[in-house]
C-alpha cells in the first residue's frame, strides 16, 4: 500500500496498514512511513459519487 508521506514529500510503502472508517463514512487506510515514522493515511476512493450524473438532459 503505498501513500503520501507529507514529511519525505513523495510516496512510500505504508508499513502495517489498517482499515479505518473516518468520521464522515469514508474509509481509509492508516499506516506508518518506514522511512521516518510519521503516521500515513490513504483515503479510500470508491466512496459515493454525487457529482457523476448530476447535469440534466434539456430535450428540444
Ligand atoms: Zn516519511
Amino acid at each position: 500500500m503505498e501513500a503520501y508521506c507529507v514529511k519525505c514529500k513523495k510516496k512510500q510503502q505504508m508499513k502495517d496498514p489498517k482499515e479505518t472508517t473516518l468520521k464522515n463514512g469514508r474509509k481509509a487506510m492508516k499506516g506508518k512511513c518506514p522511512k521516518c515514522g510519521t503516521t500515513m493515511c490513504r483515503i479510500m476512493g470508491g466512496g459515493a459519487k454525487k457529482k457523476s450524473g448530476a447535469a440534466k438532459k434539456k430535450k428540444k
